[in-house]
């Protein structure tokens, strides 16, 4: 968990809370204030605090209530929620825990109970963030190459058909790309499979790093075919795409032990346009053959070279209505 963040006590009380206030400052804690619960979820729409101290009896929204509207809340992390109240009976506390709060603090509240307490909400919410944080890795790890980072297919499966459902929604253009490693197999004849593994991450570096960040996105698709999916890229942008990784490749030289080693690859692709009617119900499926027959085209004419085709949800037996090879 971070250092220095914010603890929010809430009270109406101008003194109770300028006397908790003291305690959490004297501790060392940064403290911010509300005057009720309205104003607490107003601070906290503006700045996250994970641990919140509020009293039970306010106006406008109480504490019990105040702790049911942050549990409904989509926060960034858990926010660990103490109630402070002079009601100790036992029917108080367990309707305090019951709307939401983590724990319970009798009023007048004690200085050194008060920081305890803090200082079991901060345990709490630091295994909280460990377990994010390993959810997190096995998350990232789950949709990953392990040999070259890029995504795998589990990840092709979960984002391209939002991906192109959304292109669809916007009638804005999509595009992919095959690109596939020419004469691979011969490469991993002559320097051995641990080269030919140093290879392909170089391959995929270089193609991660020349299409956008955050936009173009790199899947592994077999062992020395890689898919781009281009969003909002129309089959001239993808042409132009398409080149550019084409001559980083062929510039590419790749130190190996027994040799710099130089290869090419070949690229096929096919660019989606929704504003053209028959394109509206084209699958992820038909989108991917359409890159595939032109890659096959590719690698038949020569390899090291560009193909895009502009793809309609028609036949496979038409030829393309566009062709910018
Ligand atoms: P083409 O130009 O027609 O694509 O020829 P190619 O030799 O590249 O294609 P082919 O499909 O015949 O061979 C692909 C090779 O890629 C065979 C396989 O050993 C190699 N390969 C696949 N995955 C890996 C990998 O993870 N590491 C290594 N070193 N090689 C791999
Ligand atoms: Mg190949
Ligand atoms: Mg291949």
């Amino acid at each position: 968990m971070k250092e220095n963040f914010p603890i929010l006590v809430v009270d109406d009380d101008i003194v109770s809370r300028a006397v908790v206030q003291k305690y959490l400052h004297k501790a060392g804690f940064e403290v911010v204030c509300a005057g009720n619960g309205k104003e607490a979820l107003t601070v906290l729409e503006e700045q996250f605090c994970p641990i919140v101290l509020t009293d039970w009896m306010m106006p406008e929204i109480n504490g019990p209530e105040l702790c049911r509207l942050i549990r409904e809340k989509q926060t960034v992390g858990y926010i660990f929620i103490i109630l402070m109240s002079a009601r100790d009976s036992k029917n108080d506390i367990v309707s305090g825990l019951e709307s939401g709060a983590d724990d319970y603090l009798t009023k007048p509240v004690h200085p050194a109970e008060l920081v305890a307490r803090i200082k079991t909400g901060i345990r709490i919410l630091s295994l909280e963030q460990s377990l994010r944080n390993a959810n997190e890795e096995i998350r990232i790890l789950s949709i990953t190459d392990p040999l070259t980072g890029c995504y795998n297919r589990t990840y092709l499966g979960e984002r391209f058909a939002k991906e192109l459902s959304r292109s669809q929604r916007y009638k804005h253009s999509l595009s992919v790309l095959l690109a596939d490693i020419d004469f691979f197999k011969k490469v991993n004849d002559t320097y051995g499979h641990q080269a030919g593994d140093i290879i392909l991450k170089a391959f995929s570096k270089c193609i991660m790093a020349q299409v956008r960040e955050d936009v173009d996105w790199v899947v592994r698709f077999g062992g020395e075919e890689f898919l781009i999916v281009l969003p909002e890229t129309d089959c001239i942008g993808a042409t132009v795409v398409a080149e550019r990784l084409r001559s980083a490749i062929y510039q590419l030289a790749i130190p190996c032990e027994q040799a710099t080693v130089h290869i090419t690859a070949s690229f096929g692709g096919a660019s989606a346009c929704f504003t053209q009617k028959s394109d509206l119900d084209i699958t992820v499926e038909q989108l991917i053959d359409r890159a595939d027959e032109q890659l096959y085209r590719a690698k038949r004419e020569g390899r090291n070279r560009v193909h895009v085709t502009e793809t309609l949800a028609r036949s496979c037996n038409h030829p393309p209505c566009v062709d910018r090879s």
